[in-house]
């Protein structure tokens, strides 16, 4: 089931990509986006490709801080060689068969992976002027 942040990051998506594709019209623009971030989220966001992107986190603690947790000093994390898994998959998550990113869209790195993603699929409609307004 959605939560209130993935409608908030689905919503800013989707507003980055209606202006940036004005001609593209908004029917393509939210299938892409739905089916990206909901309907086959996991195909899009593996763990290869997460890792593969590690540059587009901004290190700004925003997930240490939301977490409340005690190793985070306000700056930086004060265990940083030992810190689990779970952190230093982040945004990346796997529970059971369930893989794919979380949808924060206060963190740069969920929201510049989805960005790609999407742009990526949009492209070729842009590229080959196949849609108009
Ligand atoms: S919130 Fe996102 S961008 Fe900020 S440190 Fe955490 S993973 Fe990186
Ligand atoms: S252990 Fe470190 S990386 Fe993990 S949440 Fe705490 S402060 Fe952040």
């Amino acid at each position: 089931m959605m939560q209130f942040s993935d409608l908030q990051f689905t919503k800013s998506i989707l507003k980055l990509f209606y202006g940036k594709y004005p001609d593209l019209g908004v029917d393509l623009i939210s299938d892409i986006v739905e089916e990206t971030l909901i309907v086959a989220h996991n195909l899009f966001f593996t763990r290869d490709f997460v890792e593969e992107n590690k540059d587009l986190c901004l290190k700004c603690g925003f997930c240490c801080r939301e977490l409340e947790c005690d190793n985070f000093d306000g700056k930086e994390c004060l265990d940083y060689v030992n810190r689990s898994k779970v952190c230093k998959d982040y945004p990346f998550y796997e529970i059971g068969l369930e893989t794919g990113i979380s949808l924060d869209v206060q963190c740069n790195y969920s929201f510049k992976l989805a960005e790609k993603v999407i742009n990526n699929r949009l492209k070729p409609y842009v590229d080959l002027d196949l849609y108009e307004i």
